[in-house]
Order: C-alpha cells, then sequence, then structure tokens
C-alpha cells in the first residue's frame, strides 16, 4: 500500500490558512496545521479554526527563540515592531525540523503573493522559501501557480494544475473559495499578532528604548492598562477596567508598589519594580487622577509594597496633568 504524503502547514487560524489547508486536503492529502505560541500571538483562533475544519494542530511554544528578533530582527520590522519576515523564518525553520521526525513529506503556508507589501512580495517569498533551508519542500498552495514549482508538484505529490494563483490584497477570491468548500465561519483579515497593534508597538517600543531589554512579564504588562513613563524613570500601569486590574493583580512581583486610593472606587496602579519617592507621589496622583473622586479632593493613596503598606496623602488632580507622561 503507497504511503499518504503528509503536509505539515504553519496555521494562524486565519482565513489563508484555513484555504491552504482545506485546498490540499481536497486532494487527498494528508495535512496537519501547526501553530506556534508567542507573548504576542496566542493560540484560541487556531485552535478554533483547526477544530471547524477539524484539523489535526500542533501548538508550540516558540517565544524563547523569538526574543532575539524583538531587538534585531536580520530582515527589519513592518509598520509596528512585526518582524514578519523573520518571524515566518523561524516558524518555518523550526516546522522544517519537524518534517522527518514526525513523518512530513513537505511543508506548506497560507501566504499569498502579494497580499502584505513586506512580506508577501515575491522577493520575500523567495527569501523565505531560500532562507528556510528546505525551499524546494515549501509550498504555497494559494499562489503556487504563479511561484517556482516546488517537489510536491515536482513528484506528483500535489497536483498543481489543482492549485491557485492568487495575487494581490483582494479578500473576494479568498471569499468565493471559501463558499466553495463550504467555510463559512472564519476569523476577520488580520488582527491576532499584537506586534502589528499601534498601541501595544508604540508601548514596546518605549520600554525598549528605556530599558534596553525586556522580560516576558513585561511583554505581559504591556497587554493591560495605560502607561505612564513617570519623571524618575519609573513605569506606572494604570488599570482601565477590572479585567485589566486583576490581570495586572496576577503578574506582581516582589519589589513593585501597588497604590489605590481609599475610600473612592479607583484602579490599581502598578510601579513595577518600585520607585523613586518623587514616582511615587506621582503615581499616587495618577491613582487619585483615575479614581471616582472629584478633581481637587483630598484623599490617602495606599502604597504596598509587599506585605507592608504606607499612605500618601494628596488632593486629586484632573487626568490631564498626567498627559505628558502617558506612553
Ligand atoms: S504578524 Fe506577528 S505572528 Fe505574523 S508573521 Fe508578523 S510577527 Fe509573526
Amino acid at each position: 500500500m503507497s504511503k499518504r504524503i503528509r503536509g505539515l502547514g504553519l496555521f494562524s487560524g486565519g482565513l489563508d490558512s484555513m484555504l491552504a489547508a482545506t485546498v490540499l486536503r481536497a486532494q487527498g492529502l494528508d495535512v496537519t496545521g501547526i501553530f506556534f505560541v508567542t507573548p504576542f500571538f496566542g493560540p484560541d483562533r487556531a485552535l478554533e479554526s483547526a477544530a471547524r475544519l477539524q484539523l489535526p494542530l500542533l501548538i508550540l511554544d516558540l517565544t524563547d527563540k523569538f526574543f532575539p528578533l524583538i531587538y534585531a530582527p536580520p530582515h527589519g520590522f513592518g509598520r509596528g515592531h512585526n518582524p514578519c519576515i523573520d518571524c515566518h523564518l523561524l516558524m518555518l525553520r523550526e516546522a522544517a525540523a519537524m518534517l522527518e521526525p514526525e513523518g512530513f513529506d513537505f511543508l506548506f503556508t497560507g501566504e499569498v503573493l502579494g497580499q502584505r507589501p513586506m512580506s508577501q512580495n515575491r522577493g520575500s517569498l523567495n527569501l523565505i522559501a531560500r532562507e528556510s533551508g528546505v525551499p524546494e519542500l515549501l509550498l504555497r498552495p494559494l499562489s503556487a501557480k504563479l511561484l517556482a514549482p516546488t517537489r510536491p508538484e515536482l513528484l506528483g505529490w500535489v497536483d498543481r494544475e489543482r492549485l491557485l494563483a492568487l495575487n494581490g490584497r483582494s479578500r473576494k477570491p479568498q471569499i468565493a473559495l471559501a463558499a466553495e468548500h463550504g467555510i463559512i465561519n472564519y476569523p476577520a483579515p488580520a488582527g491576532g499578532c499584537l506586534l502589528t497593534d499601534p498601541g501595544y508597538a508604540a508601548r514596546l517600543k518605549e520600554t525598549l528604548h528605556h530599558q534596553g531589554e525586556v522580560s516576558r512579564r513585561d511583554l505581559e504588562l504591556l497587554k493591560w492598562g495605560r502607561h505612564f513613563r513617570l519623571p524618575g524613570g519609573a513605569k506606572a500601569v494604570v488599570g482601565r477596567t477590572q479585567r485589566d486590574n486583576e490581570a495586572l493583580e496576577k503578574l506582581l512581583e516582589p519589589g513593585d508598589r501597588v497604590l489605590k486610593v481609599r475610600g473612592y472606587p479607583g484602579p490599581l496602579v502598578l510601579v513595577p519594580g518600585g520607585g523613586l519617592a518623587a514616582d511615587l507621589e506621582v503615581a499616587a496622583g495618577l491613582a487619585g487622577a483615575y479614581s471616582d473622586a472629584r478633581p481637587e479632593t483630598p484623599v490617602e493613596v495606599a502604597v504596598q509594597a509587599g506585605g507592608e503598606t504606607s499612605l500618601i496623602r494628596l488632593t486629586t488632580a484632573p487626568k490631564a496633568r498626567f498627559k505628558e507622561w502617558l506612553v
């Protein structure tokens, strides 16, 4: 009995990755998706889309290997802080290393020629294929007819004629193809990766500029609340919602200061790693300004450091007073 050909595909859970897997499966190939987790992109969407397609999905954490790309990706950043070319390369190299040990015959992606100006133009697709280490085994089913034939096509594992020639930014062909294959529910385009989110990218850039390096916790903190860079250099994170406050509380570490206004509903203000007395005064001012106490109200702000609590007394100021430090 001849062996069934097995493809392993990068699977973000977006429509393109769903279609790439579907198009190959329609040819009778055995297809598995792989999703690489980072602090910027969790697996929920991939899990949901894979479940809809009943597609086997592998999930691997790539965070440690991703760190160098936060600082200096060899092929640069996109519009946000997204090192898409190097990120794709990293994922493909990781997936390529799994081919033989896991019994896969080739790799595939949902990349579409011309869809993204930086990472999916012809030059980038060729560069990514070349530098992946397995250019001959990397199939892009959605644009395959516009690209050089790969080994799966040349050996007849995949019928090139039944692959596609999608090109450009329009989503219409993908939407039509989805309908053709009975894919009704799929996520909206874009979204998913925080490194392309302008707010997150700006906060990350500011943090890198200020402290040079970031920890996993820094990356998590950047997801929650309003961020202020205080005059003495400390950071204050002000919860915007109950959810923010709870998330920030879960991220507390020894040495942090937590500030809350007494007697009024108000946010949790976190000063990671503590700060100079002058910065804590400003952070206390933020706790007052973002509380329900009206401006010009005398309040007490509790400052917790580990098990110890001290008090800062102040008169609340309007939020606008702190605008210059908002990141
Ligand atoms: S958008 Fe994010 S996850 Fe996707 S390739 Fe770019 S950096 Fe990687």
